[in-house]
């Protein structure tokens, strides 16, 4: 069963630990806190109460569980560029990228250049490469993912 004990260290625990993998200070995690603390408080409550039926205790945990992965998520998503690089975590559709970073996931993706030279355009690349600098505008050149597409030679049919 889902204890204040448990509920308890969550929010208290979660947004130190968050802010140190994410980076940043965990003054910018104050919302993130209050929704981790509704959403844990809310679902022992419940749970306490015992409003949920027996049966549904698994499914409401579950749920509370998978809402948590999903505020993580979002969470990471919101941050800059040059910390999500730095994420272990699978890159999702428009999870921006620095020349330097390496490449988290194999697809295709949006290229923006300083606008002075070259209009956006789209390259394919691959896992584990690196983004590179453009030779016209360096580092100011970003990579956003576009569409994910499994590198033939990493499909599980083909290797
Ligand atoms: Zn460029």
């Amino acid at each position: 069963m889902f204890s204040f004990g448990v509920a308890g260290t969550i929010w208290t625990d979660a947004v130190p630990i968050v802010a140190a993998q994410l980076g940043g200070a965990p003054d910018d995690y104050v919302r993130l806190e209050l929704a981790l603390r509704a959403l844990v408080h809310g679902t022992a409550m419940l749970l306490i109460a015992k409003t949920v039926h027996p049966e549904d205790v698994g499914e409401m945990r579950e749920a509370c569980r998978k809402s948590i992965e999903t505020l993580l998520r979002e969470a990471r998503l919101s941050l800059s560029p040059s910390v999500l690089v730095e994420s272990p975590i699978m890159a999702d559709i428009g999870d921006t990228f620095k020349p330097g970073a390496r490449v988290p996931q194999s697809g295709i993706y949006d290229v923006f250049h300083d606008p002075n030279h070259s209009q956006r355009h789209q390259v394919t690349c691959v896992y584990g490469e690196t983004f590179p600098p453009c030779n016209r505008c360096g580092h100011q050149v970003h990579f956003k993912l576009a569409m994910k597409a499994i590198h033939l030679t990493n499909h599980d049919y083909f290797k």
